[in-house]
């Protein structure tokens, strides 16, 4: 990847894990020279292996403060609600620590968390520092993308919000895709509508494949039966939960990779959380919810990918 000249020359990232490191790397790439990305995570080891890809480039920080001291815009890529909340809000080591009534730093959280959460770290922000800019941009894509720096994120912001472009821009090395959905927060919205709904995909053609087969169909044929009829979908056609079916999907390779069921577990209940706040009702959120609840404990389904729920439900493996 070359360098962009209209990327800061002082960024940074705070959590380099399984979609953080990839992410902060083809950030790395893509810095102009004299450039430089200052990165924490709690993970000593995690910042020590980026640090080593780029030694001019990366600056090992000791805390999210450390990093905003540092940088005119910081990414924060963590797993849960509670970790972001710390990461931006606490009073020593947060990265509100660096900020007081004049900054004008741009801060964007890629997690996947809850709105509430969101909303509140925007606001405490906004008392705090009114000329620091806040936003969600949660992604899609899972490990790969980051990898490929393919990840489509969802922004919180409206199309016509001025810092779009600039936005876009500083994302653009990491992803292919950035979508405006309407305003603060409403990128998580989007977020965990989509992955609601991809979930339970998963969790429906596991169901049909299984009774399909039991009946005396090929999992191959009931598979391109699918994709021909009204039941097309992309778990079914590039992630079928039934190995063998799709040579390159996770399940062809023992559910290794893909997108862990903890976290489909997470996204589910946050999304059905998020349907309760708002008054919408689903019928499916909370049996969705109770069978990857299921498959997180079970020895056979934990930490491997989501579509091993067709595992959990008893589906045959080996047709
Ligand atoms: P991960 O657990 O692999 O990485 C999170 C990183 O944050 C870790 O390195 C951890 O040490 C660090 N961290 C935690 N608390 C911290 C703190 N207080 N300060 C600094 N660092 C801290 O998780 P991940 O798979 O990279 O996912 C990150 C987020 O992206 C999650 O919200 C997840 O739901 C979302 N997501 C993941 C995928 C995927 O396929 N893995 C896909 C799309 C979205």
């Amino acid at each position: 990847m070359s360098s962009d000249s209209s990327l800061p020359i002082a960024m940074g990232f705070v959590g380099l894990g399984a979609m953080g490191k990839p992410m902060a790397t083809n950030l790395a790439k893509a810095l102009p020279a004299g450039a430089h990305l200052y990165v924490h995570d709690i993970v000593a080891a995690a910042v020590n292996e980026l640090h080593a890809l780029f030694p001019t480039i990366v600056v090992k920080c000791g805390s999210a403060r450390e990093v905003a001291q540092n940088a005119e815009v910081v990414l924060t890529m963590l797993p849960e609600g509670a970790h972001v909340k710390s990461v931006y809000l606490n009073p020593s080591t947060g990265i509100i620590a660096a900020l007081d009534q004049t900054s004008t730093k741009l801060l964007i959280d890629s997690s996947t968390i809850d709105t509430a959460t969101n909303l509140h770290i925007r606001s405490q922000l906004a008392t705090h520092s009114p000329g620091t800019s806040f936003y969600d941009a949660p992604v899609s894509g899972g490990v790969l993308g980051a990898e490929r720096a393919t990840v489509a994120f969802f922004v919180g912001a409206s199309p016509s919000d001025p810092t779009l472009p600039r936005l876009t821009s500083l994302l653009q090395p990491m992803g292919s895709k950035t979508i405006p959905c309407g305003g603060a927060s409403l990128g998580l919205a989007a977020k965990l509508s989509n992955n609601y709904l991809s979930g339970l995909i998963t969790i429906a053609t596991s169901e049909a494949m299984d009774m399909g087969m039991r009946a005396g169909i090929r999992a191959d044929v009931l598979a391109s039966v699918f994709k021909a009829g009204t039941a097309q979908n992309t778990i079914c056609d590039v992630f079928n939960p039934v190995p063998g079916v799709c040579a390159a999907a996770p399940s062809s390779h023992g559910y290794v990779g893909g997108f862990r069921v903890q976290l489909m577990r997470k996204d589910i209940g946050l999304a059905v959380a998020m349907a309760r706040h708002v008054g919408a009702r689903n019928v499916l959120g909370a049996a969705g919810l109770g069978v990857y609840a299921a498959a997180s404990e079970a020895e056979d389904c934990r930490d491997r990918d989501s579509r091993v729920v067709y595992r959990y439900l008893g589906g045959k493996e080996d047709w």
